[in-house]
């Protein structure tokens, strides 16, 4: 090779800020291209593209994509991002962009530079191959750039002229895959079993302009996402830890609720066959003392607290209110005797040991829900620790070329991820925490590899976008052919979310969940709804079900041939014995303010020869939303 074209990435927040402070950058450019220096007479380099960029993955993603699918470099060198700070995640960005890993390369400039310093341990830097591009990620400081390439150069000329010839040959080798919704390839994977099979999304001409899921009903989508239960598998929290999660087992009472017989009043305790009349007072229990040695006779009461242990004989217990003063003793504090004007009934105002709860009684049954009643049951019967169900862990994935992060500088033809917040937040609502997995670019290696990294960590995959009938929707095929995943359904009979996809595949014998949501907001969150939450709530053993009402119409809707969730704020008043069911306004699907403060969904039905409309005072059935349902 003669000439080998670079691109050299400079990624760090204070450069991209201040291009002056870049000296890596411009150590790389010298070092490549000077060919009086022994790294540039190797390298004979010559630049194609040089860019400063800030610490952001998905930024450094784009750009590396770019460089090597469009540009076709043939080396791009990163320099910065490799190290431990939280901003570092050029590795990261590196490794979902590329195809192979080229780890020798990394290996050689981390033995050489833990020669020069046993601070090089704490590199990380990726290197591989996308598609005829080899990318390096080289360390951010001036001194480490120039040592690791001075270390890997002799190596760089001949990979680029493997991975040229390489790639016609690799291109020979394609397994055709036949029955996927897409034909032809333009890359090749490894797939579950490690074989090549390949993808091709970029014949957009051939594409099929209908899906080949077939449609399937709400009610076999149930019984799908039923089929699927809690993998038995249980953890003990503490008492004060286990709000939100679900009983593994059923409880028993450990003890007697109230332990001994407590008085239900403040008043004094009697002997109910002596009847109404004077008594004279024998001294006070207060809740929390037991009554000993105290004993109680005829004729004599003893003063007592509401929860307070009463004395053995005592048979009834009369409250202040009914009784009056008749003596004090000599310090005029003390009561010597009362009077009882009300006949006292026995077994009156006491409650009898276990009279609450008994012990080795059922308290709560498994697959309860834990709240803070609950909770006090538990506490109250002894209970300090709480078998419950282990929850499914669980990533969120948005994907788009077109998203960016909340905060950052809006680009042009971008929009702001708000599906990843609002899934990530509507599940905590119902109890189930989520990794954030970040935003997947349209590109199929990024798509790939964020999905065998997010398997490693997650049991349940919950996606956004990417589903639909575009060029760019590549979820199904890849989960069907690079994961070998069992699609269960791809399309739905509803609205909004008819592209809605379930799968699971198997991983070192575990199970992992892929629900794939629509991208638009509304129909993420929709489906969210009554797609996600109830998988979830099976997955934990919670055997709630969904709450549905029936709700009057306060205005007219145009029925959709599919059914429709629309989403309403029900308004319950004391005079009518339905709700009423108001339009959160404009339903169509990439309107998100519809679903703010919405706590039903309607459930209309799909228009048919009879009915196109439902009208203003028709009743439908409602699905509560909502945190905690
Ligand atoms: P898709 O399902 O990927 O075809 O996307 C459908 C629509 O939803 C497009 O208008 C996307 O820009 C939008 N969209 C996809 N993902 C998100 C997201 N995470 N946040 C906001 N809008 C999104
Ligand atoms: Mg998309």
């Amino acid at each position: 090779m003669d000439t080998i074209t670079f691109g050299i990435l400079t990624i760090s927040d204070t450069c991209a800020k201040d291009n002056a402070k870049d000296k890596s950058g411009e150590e790389l450019m010298q070092l490549v291209t000077n060919r009086n220096d022994e790294i540039g007479k190797i390298l004979k380099g010559k630049i194609l593209k040089r860019e400063i960029i800030p610490d952001n993955e998905i930024d450094i993603m784009r750009t590396l994509q770019e460089w090597a699918d469009n540009l076709e470099v043939n080396v791009i060198l990163t320099t910065g991002g490799t190290g431990f700070s939280q901003r570092d995640v050029t590795p990261e960005a590196t490794k979902k962009i590329i195809d192979k890993e080229a780890p020798g390369i990394s290996l050689r400039m981390l033995t050489t530079s833990l020669t020069i310093t046993p601070l090089a341990m704490l590199s990380r830097a990726v290197c591989g191959i996308r598609g005829k591009t080899l990318i390096i990620n080289l360390p951010g400081s001036p001194k480490a750039v120039r040592e690791c390439l001075s270390a890997i150069a002799i190596a760089i000329p001949h990979a680029v002229d493997l991975i040229l010839d390489n790639k016609s040959k690799v291109a020979n080798v394609h397994t055709k895959i036949q029955d996927s919704p897409v034909h032809n390839h333009s890359c090749t994977h490894r797939n579950k079993n490690n074989s090549n099979v390949s993808l091709d999304l970029k014949d957009i001409a051939n594409r099929l302009r209908e899906s080949p899921y077939p449609m399937i009903s709400m009610k076999d989508v149930a019984n799908i996402l039923n089929s699927y239960n809690w993998s038995g598998e249980n953890e003990f929290v503490d008492l004060w830890k286990c709000r939100g999660r679900i009983l593994a087992d059923d409880i028993y009472a450990r003890c007697d609720l109230p332990p001994f017989r407590a008085s239900i009043k403040d008043g004094y305790a009697v002997i109910a066959s002596d009847s109404k009349g004077k008594r004279l007072v024998y001294g006070g229990l207060e809740a929390g003392h037991m009554p000993g040695k105290m004993k109680l006779r005829n004729g004599y009461c003893v003063r007592v607290n509401t929860g307070a242990p009463i004395p053995d004989e005592a048979t009834a217990v009369v409250q202040v209110e009914d009784t009056k003063l008749l003596k004090k003793h000599s310090d005029g504090r003390e009561e010597m005797e009362i009077e009882i004007l009300v006949e006292p009934k026995e077994g009156q105002d006491i409650r009898p040991i276990g009279s609450d709860i008994k012990e080795g009684k059922l308290i709560l049954q498994r697959h309860t829900r834990i709240g803070a009643v609950e909770m006090g049951i538990l506490a109250a019967c002894g209970h300090t620790k709480v078998q419950v169900t282990k929850l499914p862990t669980i990533g969120v994935l948005s994907t788009g070329n077109e998203l960016q992060q909340a905060g950052e500088e809006p680009k042009p033809g971008h929009i702001y991820d708000s599906n990843k917040i609002t899934l990530i937040m509507l599940l905590q609502e119902y109890g189930y925490n989520s990794t954030d997995m970040g935003i997947a670019i349209d590109d199929e290696n990024v798509m790939i590899n964020t999905i065998r990294d997010a398997i490693q960590h997650v049991d349940v995959l919950i996606t956004t976008g990417s589903v639909s009938m575009g060029d760019r929707d590549m979820l199904k095929p890849i989960l069907k052919q690079i994961f070998n995943a069992t699609i269960h359904f791809g399309r739905v009979n509803m609205k909004p979310g008819k592209p809605t996809t379930f799968a699971t595949f198997e991983f070192n014998g575990v199970t992992k969940y892929f629900l794939c949501l629509p991208g638009n907001p509304v129909s993420a969150t929709v489906t969210a709804h009554l797609f996600a939450i109830p998988l979830l709530h099976r997955l934990s053993g919670n055997n709630v079900k969904p709450t549905i009402v029936q709700a009057r119409l306060t205005c007219s809707y145009k029925l959709d041939p599919r059914p429709e969730y629309a989403r309403a704020i029900l308004e319950w008043s004391s005079d009518a014995a339905i709700p009423l069911a108001h339009s959160t306004g404009n339903q169509i699907s990439s309107k998100l303010t519809s679903c703010k403060s919405a706590n039903a969904l309607l459930m209309l039905p799909g228009a048919n020869s009879e009915c196109s409309e439902m009208k203003e005072g028709d009743i439908v059935q409602a699905m509560l939303i909502g945190a905690y349902l």
